[in-house]
């Protein structure tokens, strides 16, 4: 191997799932090239390691680290159009462009994430249900694939390609750089308007009769409080602020960077830390803060989009055993339904959920990628075998609804369920099996979720 590998334990963001691989970071395309050509395998790209299971995870293989080829190739100001190398992250863009009065299409809940990984996952922010996922302003992209060659991906060169990498999660190759369209702001400040509702029904409702007046919108469930309060929520609506109206309210610099030092956990919080008693008041305590701010207030993007940055290293709070997302897309035809019956589902099984977000999802392409036009439910837990179990019974209610799980978050999947709810998947593997017959890019996730099994056979 050229560039000298590092022997690493490694973990997806919800420490559950970990592999021992060989780690390398080339800086350059001629080093990713060299990695490649030295025939050791599996393989598998890596950006920030900001999914929470298993998806940049190989045990036993290699991981390639892309995180040092992360250079700002162009940006044409005209039509914000900009090429940059995968490695670049959100928190790159954010620095260099906000200033600039331009931001990122799609946006993720956390900026740590880079555009290699935000295209492999096709990522949805608070505006899918207007703007689609990240792929919508994706022009193309360049791709290593299991051969060595280089193929530019476009929505009209190597299209099945372009399809089945977005959403693909590194399994036909390494995105080496791509290309894509930012959106001129007037501010960096959003106005957000907090509605607190008192169950999930209405929820629901607000979240729709809203989604025209307002590009982005979320709701925050109380899924700890059981009995008359569970469900009860504090959706929130925004719109970019123009640059007069943040001025009038006295913000001076309209177009700034915050940039405040995220808080770091120096060491695992005991397991157990994160339990039902303190769920429960953390959930009491941000109702009521909520409760109260109804007027409409300006608000950065940072605080926006990524409260939980504040926190570095906030996984560290579940304890060695980590931290378990559930996160299902649901679609429309009867999709308020079933956020009902697996909200029901929860409440039964008393495992309470310490962070829950619903959002609505609009239109999407793609064969792997995980939106539907509906609903999509973000649920959090402490690795326990309680939320494993609770898994199950949420993936058979998920089914009878034709939904689906993110494969950038899950870590329990069987194959059977990813089979039903991926209905593509073969269209997908016969992309795959033109690109990269013998399964040279592997994962943790595509060996537990039978999608080597299926290539091999
Ligand atoms: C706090 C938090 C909030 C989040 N909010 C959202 C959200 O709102 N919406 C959303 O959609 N997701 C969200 N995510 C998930 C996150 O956006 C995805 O998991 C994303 O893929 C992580 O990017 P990464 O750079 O960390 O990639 P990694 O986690 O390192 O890798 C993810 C996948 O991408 C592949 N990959 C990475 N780089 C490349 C490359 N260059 N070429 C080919 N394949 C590559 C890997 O093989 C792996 O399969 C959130 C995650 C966290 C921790």
């Amino acid at each position: 191997m050229p560039l000298r590998p590092a022997r690493m334990r490694l973990t997806g963001w919800g420490r559950y799932r970990q592999g021992v691989s060989l780690v390398v970071r080339p800086e350059k395309l001629s080093e990713l090239k060299e990695v490649l050509d030295a025939g050791h395998r599996p393989i598998l790209a890596r950006g920030l390691g900001r999914s929470y299971g298993d998806a940049a995870l190989n045990d036993g293989g290699i991981v390639v680290d892309l995180t040092r080829l992360n250079r700002i190739l162009s940006f044409d100001r005209q039509s914000g159009k900009l090429c940059c190398e995968a490695g670049v992250t959100f928190a790159d863009l954010l620095e260099s462009f906000l200033p600039r009065g331009f931001f990122p299409p799609v946006i993720p809940g956390t900026k740590f994430v880079t555009l290699g990984g935000a295209l492999a996952a096709d990522i949805h922010g608070k505006n899918h249900h207007r703007d689609s996922s990240f792929s919508a302003h994706v022009d193309s992209f360049r791709l290593l694939t299991a051969c060595g060659e280089i193929k530019q991906c476009s929505r009209s060169e190597h299209s099945e390609l372009f399809w089945a990498t977005v959403g693909g999660m590194g399994l036909t190759g390494i995105i080496i750089d791509l290309e894509f369209r930012l959106r001129p702001i007037d501010s960096a400040y959003l106005r957000e308007e907090i509605r607190p509702l008192d169950s999930l029904e209405n929820t629901v409702k607000m979240l729709d009769l809203l989604e025209r007046d307002y590009e982005f919108s979320v709701a925050w469930i109380d899924c700890a409080s059981f009995g008359p309060k569970f469900g009860r929520s504090v959706a929130m609506f925004a719109n970019f602020a123009t640059r007069a109206e943040v001025e009038k309210a006295g913000i001076r610099l309209p177009l700034d960077v915050h940039r405040t030092r995220p808080l770091t956990i120096p060491f695992d919080f005991p397991t157990g830390a994160i339990n039902d008693f303190t769920v429960r008041a953390f959930n009491e305590a941000y109702y009521n803060l909520h409760r109260r701010r109804t007027q409409p207030r300006f608000v950065h993007v940072e605080s926006f989009f990524f409260p939980l940055d504040r926190l570095g290293n906030w996984n560290r709070l579940y304890g060695r055993r980590g931290l378990l997302q559930y996160q299902c897309a649901l679609p429309n035809r009867d999709g308020q339904r079933a956020v009902i019956e697996i909200l029901e589902q929860l409440a039964r099984s008393r495992v309470a959920s310490s962070l829950a977000v619903l959002k609505k999802l609009g239109r999407q392409e793609g064969m792997l990628t995980f939106p539907v036009p509906g609903y999509t439910l973000a649920m959090d837990f402490p690795a326990r075998d309680a939320s494993l179990k609770l898994f199950e019974q949420l993936d058979e209610i998920v089914l009878r609804y034709g939904g689906r799980i993110y494969l950038a978050k899950d870590a329990s999947m069987s194959p059977e369920s990813f089979r039903r709810m991926y209905p593509d998947f073969n269209a997908w593997l016969n992309v795959k099996k033109q690109v990269d017959p013998l399964g040279s890019f592997s994962s943790q996730l595509s060996r537990r979720l039978g999608i080597d099994a299926a290539l091999a056979s």
